[in-house]
């Protein structure tokens, strides 16, 4: 079967800075990926690769069997392809939950008001806001926003969600409702890369587990095996750390 996502020996520089020095990465569909990783080791940034929010040095990106940087690819239809879930929601604090969650449908997929809006509403029920439909971003607790700001990535239909440390930015007692969100689309099958200092999270509904550090991928296993019997020093010092 054709893997939803393939990365081929990706290289990113910013100026002389060589933040991403090798990256060979392929997720299947369905299939959910964790990425670990110290502070400034390139996860974001392999992430945004990965939704064409930055150029890259040099590589090969394949979501869904469109080549990304292939100039002929219309970058619209790939950024609706690979939805992203950041750590601050970024919500427009003058819309309702609901319009955040239509606008994307309405405006790039010139899906009809009405068609929208009850996606909107059943994809809000999904994340457990239904009666929220109405209210404004300033009126929700963090752990609501980001759970809108899931419904508003899947309002898209993209095929894989990819979610940078989203539970980061929340009070510890907030975290859970996002991450039981996240397992729910997880069992449903969709295709997920997640990066997140959760491990609890990452053992229970990863696939596999990445560790990058320094640009490359330094590990990667099953979540029983990496987190048992890590190999990379490294891995052991941050894994040391986090749990
Ligand atoms: P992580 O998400 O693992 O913490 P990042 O991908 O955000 O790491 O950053 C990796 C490195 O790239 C860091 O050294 C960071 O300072 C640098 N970096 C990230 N974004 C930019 C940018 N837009 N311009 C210059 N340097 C950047
Ligand atoms: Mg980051």
């Amino acid at each position: 079967m054709t893997p939803m996502i393939e990365i081929r020996n990706l290289h990113k520089s910013y100026g002389d800075h060589h933040v991403l020095r090798g990256i060979d990465l392929t997720v299947r569909t369905g299939e959910v990926v964790v990425v670990i990783g110290p502070s400034g080791s390139g996860k974001s940034t392999a992430l945004r690769c990965i939704n064409r929010l930055e150029e890259i040095t040099s590589g090969t990106i394949i979501v869904d069997g469109y080549d990304l940087y292939d100039p002929k690819t219309d970058i619209n239809h790939v950024r609706t392809e690979a939805g992203m879930v950041f750590q601050q929601f970024n919500l427009f604090p003058h819309m309702s939950v609901l319009e955040n969650v239509t606008i994307g449908p309405v405006k790039v997929r010139r899906m009809a008001r009405q068609e929208a809006q009850a996606l909107g509403l059943a994809l809000l029920e999904k994340v457990g806001l239904a009666d929220k439909a109405h209210a404004y971003p300033d009126q929700l607790s963090g752990g609501q926003k980001q759970r809108v700001a899931i419904a508003r990535s899947l309002a898209m239909q993209p095929k894989v969600l990819l979610f940078d440390e989203p539970t980061s930015a929340l009070d510890p007692e907030l975290v859970g409702e996002v991450l039981e969100v996240m397992k729910q689309l997880a069992r449903e099958g969709m295709t997920m890369v997640v990066v997140t200092h959760e491990m609890g999270f990452a053992r229970e509904v990863a696939d596999r587990v990445i560790f990058i550090d320094y640009g490359k991928i330094q590990e990667e296993g099953p979540p029983n095996e990496l987190f048992a019997d890590p190999k990379n020093p490294r891995l052991r010092e941050f894994l040391g750390k986090v749990i």
